[in-house]
């Protein structure tokens, strides 16, 4: 991909010429520079107390309930402001700070729902992983100990993974059915984007199938994607995984996905990611 991209590079330069080669100079310097900063800055982001968490409802889609919520990290920087995840997990991961930054959240989450849990709201909570985390030979006994720290019940926790942990699926499967044996659910995310298929992971101790935004944006105004999004639902639940639909933004898409069978959803024609105190505040509005 490197290669590819100092290709790209190459091409734009013969394309454009000496003065467009400065100007790609400088925005490419720009760009080390704010990876840089991002490396640099995460060093020091758990010390500086500049990562928190937002919690996102899940619903069942037909009576609207929240029964849980996926954490989903945030990073102000003192300088470059609000960092997306999308940019700066990538960097962690490159860099080796994955593994702190994911025991991080994986406190913090399970405090938080612990936190719930004693205020009378039985909610489960989410939490994403990386592929990396899983070369850490503790990770299950970890995620125990996380558990026994703030005695949340197993049940309630919730690991959600991407097809990208398959790449040695006989060594992910065994984490997986490690965690499945301590009581700890695992999603597959953002289904439908990788090369995985649902028989491959019908020999697996999944639980939970989340359909990919990227499908739920064409269910209504495409027709193939209405068909392959019935058929994963169909399949879904006839290996018993729960189905899981995200990025759900319109009425549209909820009835559709209500009308072919699909119980949960997240997204934000339900709820944006929101602060643990608006949960609360959202469940209560919620009850009749
Ligand atoms: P993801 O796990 O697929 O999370 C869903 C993303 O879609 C979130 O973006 C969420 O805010 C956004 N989203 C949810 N509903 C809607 C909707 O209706 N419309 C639109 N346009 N967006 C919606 P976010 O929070 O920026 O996170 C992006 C990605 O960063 C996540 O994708 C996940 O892969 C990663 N990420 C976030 N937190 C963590 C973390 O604690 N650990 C790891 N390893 N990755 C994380
Ligand atoms: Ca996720
Ligand atoms: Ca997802
Ligand atoms: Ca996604």
């Amino acid at each position: 991909a490197l290669l590819q991209q100092a290709e790209i590079a190459m091409y734009k330069v013969k394309q454009s010429g000496k003065n467009n080669y400065h100007i790609f100079m400088v925005d490419d310097a720009a760009a080390i520079e704010r990876k840089r900063r991002i490396e640099f800055g995460l060093k020091e982001a758990i010390l500086h107390n500049e990562l928190y968490l937002l919690y996102q409802p899940k619903v069942k889609i037909v009576t609207g309930e929240i029964y849980g919520v996926e954490a989903l990290l945030r990073w102000e920087h003192s300088i470059l402001g609000l960092v997306s995840p999308v940019e700066f997990i990538p960097i962690a991961e490159e860099s080796g700070m994955i593994n702190e930054i994911g025991y991080w959240v994986l406190h913090e989450a399970v405090k938080q729902t612990k936190d719930w849990h004693n205020q009378g709201k039985l909610l489960s909570v989410a939490v994403n992983v990386s592929a990396l985390q899983f070369d850490d030979p503790y990770f299950v006994k970890r995620v125990q100990n996380v558990l026994d720290l703030y005695e949340l019940d197993e049940r309630y926790l919730n690991i959600e993974i991407t097809e990208s942990v398959m790449k040695n699926t006989d060594y992910a499967n065994k984490i997986i059915k490690e965690l499945h044996d301590i009581g700890v659910g695992v999603a597959i995310d953002d289904f439908g984007t990788g090369y995985s298929s649902l028989s491959v992971l019908n020999n697996m101790f999944i639980d939970t199938v989340k359909i990919d935004k990227a499908f739920i944006d064409h269910v209504v105004s495409r027709k193939n994607t209405a068909s392959l999004v019935k058929t994963i639902i169909e399949m879904s639940k006839s290996m018993n995984f729960k189905t899981v639909a995200e990025g759900i933004e319109t009425i549209e898409q909820s009835s559709f996905l209500q009308q072919h069978n699909c119980e949960f959803g997240q997204g934000y024609y339900f709820s944006k990611p929101i602060k643990p105190d608006e949960v609360i505040t959202l469940m209560n509005k919620d009850k009749p």
